[in-house]
C-alpha cells in the first residue's frame, strides 16, 4: 500500500482525534516561477529518455546528461534555469513547448510536533495528493538496517565519505518523507480514511518523484549532507501502480542521489507485485513492508477485503522469495484495533506468521488513528503493551511507531485531503 497501506503509511489527518485544530495553521506557499504548459513534461523522464529528446531536437547526447543534472541534481523548475545550456538553446526549447512540469506544494498544514502535511498539485490532473514531512521520523525505520546502508548507500555519501558527520550536522538523521503513489485507493481497508476516496487515478512517475523533490526543496535538504528516509506509505497502493512507482524509485536513486536502503515501500499484500518486487536488483530496490494488520484470514478479510483475493499465507509466502541485503529485515506493519486485532492470542498468531516467512523480520505496531465514520476504537495503552510483550516473548523483534501529525490528519491512515482552515 502506498500511502495507505496500512497504515501503511504514516500519515494522518484527523479530526477525530480530539486534538485541537487551532494548533495548526494553513499556509499557501507561493511557488517559484515554473513553466506552466504541460505540453512536454521533462520531470519524470529517465536520463536515456532525456537524451533521446535532445537528439530529436538536433542536439548531441551529452546535452541529455546536462539536462538530467539540471532537473534532478540542481532541481531546477524551468527550462530557463538550465545554465549549462546556451540562451539560444533554452529559448528554442521553450518555443517548442518544453517544460519541466514539476509537482508543486499548494498548501501546508503544520503539526505541533513539527510534522508537515502537504497538498501537492500534480501535473497530469487537477487532483491534489498528500505528502508528509516528519522531521524526527516515526520510528518506523527502527531496527530495519537503515543505519547500515552497506554497498548501496547514496553515491554522494560514498563519494564524500562524510555520512556520519553530515548526519550530526544536519540534525535530520531520522527525517522521513511519506509519499503517495495514487490519488485515493481501491484497496478499501476498513480502518483507513484514504479508502473513503476510492481510486481516482494513478500518479505518473514524475508526480511520485516530484513529491520528494518538492519537499527536499522546501526543507533545504542537501543530498550527501542530510539523511532522509522515504516511505511509500501515503495515499494509494504502490504495487497497483507498479511501473510508475519503480520508475520513480529509479529516478530518485540514480538521478536525485537517494539511497534505496533508506526507502521503504508498504503493500497491502498484492502478491504479483511482491513477486515482481522481489526480483528487482538490490541497487534500486527499497525495503519491503507488508501491511499485515490481522492474525488470521477471518479477521484480515474483515478489516482488509483484499485478503479474499490473496490470503494471509499467500502474502507471507510471496515475501519469502526476496533476497535481503546484509542486515536488512522485512517489516510487518500491524495496526492495533481495540478488541479486533489487539489480543494476546492475536500476537501469538502473528509470531507464527513472522516465523513462516523464514526471513529476518520485525513487527511495527501502530496504534490505530481514529477517523470519522470508521467503526473501530483506539487500543488501550495496556493492551498495546500486552501485545508487545507477547510478541517479544515469542522471540519477535517489535517496535511501536510514534503517531506523528495527528492534529493535522497526517498520521497513518488519515490521509484524505482534509482541509481545515
Ligand atoms: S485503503 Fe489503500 S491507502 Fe488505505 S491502508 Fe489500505 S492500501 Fe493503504
Amino acid at each position: 500500500m502506498g500511502a495507505g497501506n496500512g497504515f501503511c503509511n504514516g500519515i494522518a489527518k484527523c479530526s477525530m482525534l480530539g486534538h485541537s485544530v487551532a494548533s495548526k495553521y494553513t499556509q499557501i506557499v507561493p511557488s517559484r516561477i515554473t513553466d506552466l504548459t504541460p505540453s512536454q513534461p521533462l520531470f519524470g523522464l529517465s536520463r536515456a529518455e532525456l537524451a533521446a529528446q535532445m537528439a530529436e531536437a538536433g542536439e548531441p547526447a551529452w546535452r541529455g546528461q546536462q539536462l538530467a543534472e539540471a532537473i534532478y541534481r540542481q532541481r531546477i523548475q524551468s527550462v530557463g534555469e538550465i545554465t549549462t545550456f546556451p540562451k539560444e538553446l533554452r529559448d528554442r526549447l521553450r518555443a517548442k513547448g518544453w517544460n519541466v512540469c514539476r509537482t508543486r506544494i499548494a498548501q501546508v498544514f503544520r503539526s505541533v510536533d513539527g510534522t508537515e502535511r502537504y497538498l501537492v498539485e500534480g501535473v497530469a490532473g487537477p487532483e491534489t495528493v498528500e505528502t508528509v514531512w516528519m522531521p524526527e521520523g516515526d520510528d518506523g525505520e527502527a531496527g530495519d538496517g537503515s543505519e547500515d546502508e552497506g554497498p548501496f548507500g547514496s553515491a554522494q555519501d560514498r563519494d564524500k565519505g562524510q555520512r556520519d558527520e553530515g548526519q550530526r550536522d544536519s540534525g535530520r538523521a531520522r527525517a522521513t518523507i511519506c509519499v503517495s503513489s495514487q490519488v485515493g485507493c481501491a484497496v478499501n481497508c476498513q480502518f483507513c480514511l484514504t479508502a473513503k476516496l476510492g481510486l481516482q487515478r494513478n500518479l505518473t512517475t514524475g508526480e511520485i518523484a516530484g513529491q520528494v523533490v518538492a519537499v527536499l526543496d522546501r526543507q533545504n535538504v542537501e543530498i550527501g549532507r542530510d539523511r532522509v528516509n522515504l516511505v511509500f506509505m501515503g495515499m494509494g497502493e504502490p504495487f497497483l501502480n507498479y511501473d510508475n512507482f519503480m520508475a520513480a524509485v529509479r529516478l530518485l536513486v540514480e538521478e536525485v542521489g537517494l539511497s534505496p536502503q533508506r526507502m521503504t515501500v508498504s503493500t497491502s499484500g498484492i502478491v504479483p507485485g511482491i513477486l515482481r518486487f522481489a526480483a528487482e536488483p538490490p541497487e534500486v530496490r527499497p525495503k519491503l513492508a507488508i501491511s499485515l494488520n490481522a492474525p488470521d484470514n477471518a479477521v484480515r478479510s474483515q478489516v482488509m477485503p483484499i485478503n479474499r483475493k490473496w490470503s494471509i499465507e499467500a502474502v507471507v509466502d510471496a515475501v519469502c522469495g526476496i533476497k535481503l541485503r546484509p542486515r536488512e529485515r522485512v517489516t510487518f506493519e500491524y495496526v492495533l484495533l481495540a478488541g479486533v486485532t489487539d489480543l494476546p492470542e492475536h500476537a501469538r498468531l502473528v509470531a507464527r506468521l513472522v516465523r513462516r516467512s523464514g526471513l529476518p523480520a520485525k513487527v511495527n505496531l501502530i496504534a490505530w488513528n481514529p477517523g470519522p465514520g470508521i467503526p473501530y476504537t483506539m487500543p488501550e495503552p495496556a493492551a498495546i503493551e500486552r501485545f508487545r510483550q507477547t510478541l517479544r516473548a515469542e522471540g519477535v523483534s517489535v517496535y511501536l511507531r510514534r503517531p506523528r501529525g495527528r492534529d493535522i490528519y497526517a498520521a497513518c491512515g488519515q490521509l484524505k485531503r482534509t482541509v481545515e482552515g
